[in-house]
Formats: structure tokens, C-alpha cells, sequence
């Protein structure tokens, strides 16, 4: 398990709010008890609680956006985000997250956003790098550990047209803050692709790559509609057929593998059956990543030592997968070539 936490790591599908620590979500909770806004022991209960079925992860993300939802939080849980990952020698995140209009709290998108760069300006135990390729934001020590962070705004599946719209308008806008690409979620059972296809067009036009999170239940059509788009990337991917399979392999497109969030919203009945290995045989593109650090009690160290310990991995063969995914981060050349350094450097170092 040590060396999951030592060697260097990318993470490629995390999503801000699936990432708050308990204790954070907690302390707001009871903030938010305090003034009446919610039952703080209720609350306190669905927090703690291990094991989610996928429609009460949705659940929960509401409950997470009661409590995350001022400016101030926004940056707060960023802050902590960056300083949780890069603890377990993460030197690279692409961190995703929705931005949300909220009247009450006089936020929009674009305020939304500025709160998550604020969030990442605050870090302060860690060198953050989220803007150019080299230059290290907050460089203040050769001592620190360094995590180059890039953004990536999702498109919540209940969203509309024009709302997406305003999500590629705002990552164009934002491209010189270390956006980098566009993600669609949310609950896989709600909305229609035909809502989103346009602002997924509009972003490949802008040049923005895609990630989409893709096959997390049975629909066939939906599956295919995404593959004709050719998306960057793909998330999950749990419920393909073989036909769709042969397409993905033959496009090499790389798939995001999150094997406890698969596991614990019984996406599969055993991890033994996790298309990871078959994947993995065929050499196609894989990264392994956490979804929801927060939301499922884990880590990147814990994902990687999982995936080793359950499809028999040596540690050579784990490093060689966490460096290959250098290949699939949607930052500039630069960018590779700085975590290709950090990883030579760390190597060399244990
Ligand atoms: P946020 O975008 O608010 O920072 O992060 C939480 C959001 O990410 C959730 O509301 C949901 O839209 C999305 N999300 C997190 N985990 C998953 C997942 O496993 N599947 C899907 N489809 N969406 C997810």
C-alpha cells in the first residue's frame, strides 16, 4: 500500500464536490443546523453512511450543494481538494466540476468559477500550478510538494441547451485559467443527448476536448450517439456490448476507470468483473481515477492498490500505467513534459 501512496500519480475524473472531506461537510452541516436550515442529525446520518446505490449518490450531491454553496465554501473545499491529492503525491489533477447559477447567493456561473481559482490562488502547503506550463503559482519552496491542477466544466445532465451553452461559453472564456475541457454527468438517467449535442459540438469547435461519462446504465442508442461525436474521453463505460467495445478499441479512445465508485453503486456485482482487466490485456488506454473521493470513502493511493491487489499487478506494471496516462491529460505539450520530469525526478527519489 505504500508505494500506491508514494509513487506519483495523475487523476484524470474527479469531481469537486464528490471530493469534500467529511469532516468539511460535517462542520457545514452543522453551520447549517445551527441557523435552522437543515436537521443536523439527519444529515449527519446520510453523511456517514457507507454504501450508496447510484440514485442516492444523486441524493447526496443535492444535500452537497445545500451545504457547499457560498462563494466562500466553493474556495474552501478547492483549496482542500488540491492539498488532499497532492498529500498522496498526486502531480497531476484534472479537476472537473459544474458551475452553478444561484440567485440566493448571488452566484452565477462565471462567479461559480472564480471561487474555484480563488480556491486554488489560497493553496498554500502545496506549489500549485494551474496556469502556464512551467511556472509554479504560490512557488515559494524547493521543499513542497507540486501539483499542476487543470479544470474541466461539466454539463449536468439536467441542464438545458442554452445552460450548457453558457458552460462552453465560459470554458472558452476561462481557457487562459486553466481550463482545459468539457465533461458531461449527472444522473445518467435524466435528460436526453439531443439537449446536449450542441454545446458538445460548439466546444469541439472551440477546440476544447471532451470526456463524457458514458454507458453508467444500459442504453444502447445513447452509447452509440456519444461514440459518433468521438469524445476525448470516456468515463466509466460500464455497460457497453461487444460491438461497442470494438468501436472503442479501435478509436483508442481512453477510458477513465473508477473501480469503487463502480463497486459501491453496484454497477457490477464484483470487482473480479471489472472491465479494467480486460482493458488492460488489450493494452488500450486506461487510467485509473476516484470519481468521488469524498462520496466513496477512498483515494487515488487506494484505487491504485486495489486495482493491483484484485488483477494481480507488480509494482513496475502500476507505474508504467499511472506514467502512460501523461499521454491523455488534456493539458498543452508543456505541461506533459513538466509531469513527465516529475516522475523521472520521483523515481529516481525512491
Ligand atoms: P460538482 O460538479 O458539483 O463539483 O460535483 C458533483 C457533481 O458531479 C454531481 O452533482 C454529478 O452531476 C456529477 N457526478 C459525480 N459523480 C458522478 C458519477 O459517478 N456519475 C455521474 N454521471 N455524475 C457524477
Amino acid at each position: 500500500k505504500e508505494w500506491c501512496r508514494l509513487m506519483p500519480k495523475i487523476e484524470l475524473h474527479a469531481h469537486l464536490n464528490g471530493s469534500i472531506r467529511d469532516s468539511t461537510l460535517l462542520e457545514l452541516a452543522k453551520v447549517l443546523g445551527e441557523k435552522g436550515v437543515i436537521v443536523f442529525d439527519d444529515v449527519k446520518d446520510v453523511i456517514m453512511k457507507c454504501g450508496r446505490s447510484l440514485p442516492e449518490c444523486f441524493q447526496l450531491f443535492d444535500l452537497y450543494h445545500i451545504l457547499a454553496t457560498d462563494h466562500e465554501t466553493v474556495s474552501r473545499i478547492t483549496k482542500e481538494t488540491i492539498e488532499d491529492f497532492a498529500a498522496e503525491n498526486v502531480v497531476y489533477l484534472e479537476l472537473r466540476t459544474t458551475p452553478k447559477n444561484n440567485q440566493a447567493k448571488g452566484m452565477t456561473k462565471r462567479s461559480y468559477m472564480k471561487a474555484v481559482i480563488d480556491g486554488l490562488r489560497d493553496v498554500d502547503t502545496v506549489d500549485v500550478s494551474f496556469i502556464s506550463s512551467d511556472i509554479l503559482i504560490n512557488h515559494t519552496s524547493e521543499k513542497k510538494k507540486r501539483i499542476f491542477v487543470r479544470l474541466l466544466l461539466s454539463i449536468d445532465r439536467r441542464e438545458t441547451t442554452e445552460a450548457a451553452m453558457e458552460t462552453v461559453d465560459l470554458a472558452v472564456e476561462m481557457k487562459d485559467l486553466g481550463v482545459v475541457g468539457i465533461d458531461l454527468s449527472g444522473n445518467p438517467i435524466v435528460g436526453e443527448w439531443k439537449t446536449f449535442l450542441p454545446a458538445l459540438m460548439y466546444a469541439k469547435d472551440k477546440g476544447l476536448p471532451i470526456t463524457l461519462h458514458c454507458g453508467e446504465v444500459p442504453n444502447p442508442e445513447e452509447i452509440q450517439a456519444m461514440l459518433d461525436i468521438c469524445p476525448e474521453r470516456l468515463g466509466h463505460a460500464c455497460f457497453l456490448q461487444d460491438e461497442e467495445w470494438q468501436r472503442v478499441k479501435s478509436s483508442r479512445i481512453p477510458v477513465e476507470i473508477c473501480l469503487t465508485s463502480n463497486l459501491q453503486t453496484e454497477r457490477l456485482t464484483s470487482i473480479d468483473y471489472h472491465h479494467f482487466d480486460d482493458l488492460y490485456k488489450a493494452k488500450h488506454p486506461v487510467v485509473i481515477c476516484t470519481d468521488d473521493r469524498g462520496l466513496f470513502s477512498t483515494t487515488l493511493s487506494n484505487e491504485y492498490y486495489l486495482a493491483a491487489s484484485t488483477f494481480g499487478l507488480a509494482k513496475g506494471q502500476m507505474i508504467e500505467l499511472a506514467r502512460s496516462a501523461i499521454d491523455f491529460v488534456f493539458a498543452d505539450d508543456g505541461v506533459k513534459k513538466n509531469i513527465r520530469e516529475l516522475f523521472e525526478a520521483s523515481e529516481r527519489a525512491y
